[in-house]
């Protein structure tokens, strides 16, 4: 690689965040840490501090950046440490960074990778909600600032090196037809679907390829991952909701394809490991070594591909009809489901319920059109407090609907 890469890590100690760091600490010489950012794990932030000796820790209150800040002192870390939205936003930004690892999950990360693009930063996207709730706003700061966006979302990742390298955002320039993005079907693609009332955070989290964050694993058990996806690859490759298509594929190895309009379609193929889009990102336009198991495809035999469900994965058509609506629609969907899977999560709400609790938002509250983060903000709060009010009463007087099956 030319010159060694100043990076910010948002989100350093999730999923994507340790594979991140894992990634990197293969190529020390290339890449330097300039920041860490976390909610509130303080003890793997900090051995994180003591590894990569950034310039910036933040951490998402008070309490915790004090505890850092202490035990930082104590061994001898020279790191500065910073609390909050504000801080986050600051490292996203800074004038030494060249790329910002985009790994915070929910919304809850959008500032901080808006920041990034609006700073011109080169930005390895794993928050894919940033881009569902955001889309349009996102990708007019991204042209005005002519910031980079390289997915890390495997699927997208995979479409990424399947288009043509000089590829610009014209989808019939580039012969493209349509865009096939890969999904397991998550823990649930069997079940019988009168059990999906009763199932558990854990089994709903126990994915059966990919060791990932609770949020995206509840996500990928309702298919409305594979929804957001659908989202991100048409804000991503400016492709429209009918171009693109889902197919299940339960081994994870085929990660998305191509079609162009001659007949062939294009895959990336490779053993389910984030490292492999983290690594082709951080290294891109070279490839670097990611630590990944070579794939054995006779060891692999057989690939298996399905059409998805409807009447088992009704977050799918949700996504899919909010993104033909436009507007504020996706920031409504993404806002009721980030209430639906916390309370699910909180074993609160059940699992079948959660479509229904997006449905209801959706049929509530009008979309309008977005024109600045702002909007988004406002849109994301009124989604969840009508989402809220429907989980309060819907606990005083359950009002079963059965979404799936
Ligand atoms: P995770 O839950 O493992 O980690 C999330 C990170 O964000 C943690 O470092 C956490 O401290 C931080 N965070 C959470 N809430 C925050 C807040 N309010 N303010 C500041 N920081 C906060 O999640 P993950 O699985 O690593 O996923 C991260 C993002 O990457 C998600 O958007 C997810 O959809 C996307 N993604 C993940 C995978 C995967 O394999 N894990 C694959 C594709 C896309
Ligand atoms: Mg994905």
């Amino acid at each position: 690689m030319s010159k060694r890469q100043n990076i910010a890590i948002l989100g350093s100690t999730g999923s994507i965040g340790v594979s991140t760091l894992d990634v990197i600490a293969r190529h020390r010489a290339d890449f330097h840490v300039v920041a860490l950012t976390a909610n509130r794990r303080v003890d793997t932030l900090f051995e994180q501090c003591v590894r990569f000796t950034p310039e910036y820790a933040v951490l998402g209150d008070a309490g915790g950046a004090g505890l850092l800040a202490q035990k930082l002192r104590e061994a001898k870390v020279g790191t500065r440490v910073l609390c909050g939205n504000d801080a986050l936003e600051m490292v996203s930004a800074l004038p030494e960074v060249d790329t910002v690892m985009a790994a915070i999950v929910g919304i809850a990360g959008l500032r901080a990778t808006y920041a990034a693009v609006s700073a011109g930063k080169r930005v390895l996207l794993a928050n894919k909600e940033a881009l569902v709730t955001a889309g349009g706003v996102f990708m007019t700061a991204v042209r005005r600032h002519g910031a980079v966006l390289i997915p890390i979302d495997s699927e997208h990742n995979a479409v990424f090196q399947t288009l043509p390298a000089q590829f610009q955002g014209d989808p019939a320039a580039a012969g493209v037809r349509r865009i096939l993005l890969t999904a397991s079907g998550g823990p649930f693609r069997t079940l019988d679907p009168a059990q999906l009332a009763h199932v558990t955070p854990e089994q709903a989290c126990a994915h059966p390829n990919w060791v990932m964050g609770r949020k995206i694993s509840v996500d990928s058990a309702t298919m409305m991952n594979k929804g957001l996806e659908i989202i991100e690859a048409s804000w991503l490759f400016n492709v429209p909701e009918s171009g693109i298509e889902v197919v299940i594929h339960p081994e994870s190895i085929v990660h998305s394809l191509v079609e162009y309009v001659d007949g062939s379609v294009l895959a990336q193929l490779g053993n389910p490991d984030m490292r492999t889009p983290i690594a082709f990102a951080l290294g891109y336009p070279h490839r670097i070594e990611a630590g990944v198991a070579p794939l054995d495809l006779t060891r692999v035999g057989r690939l298996n591909f399905t059409a998805p469900e409807a009447a088992r994965f009704p977050c799918l058509s949700l996504a899919r009809q909010v993104l033909r609506a436009g507007n504020s629609a996706p920031t409504l969907l993404n806002a009721a489901n980030e209430v639906a899977v916390a309370s699910f999560l909180a074993g609160e709400l059940r699992f079948d319920l959660i479509p229904a609790l997006i449905e209801h938002v959706l049929e509530t509250v009008a979309a309008e059109p977005l024109r600045a983060l702002d909007d988004i903000f406002r849109v994301d709060r009124v989604a969840r407090e009508c989402a809220q009010t429907w989980l309060e009463r819907d606990r005083a007087a359950p009002r079963i609907r059965m979404v799936a099956g």
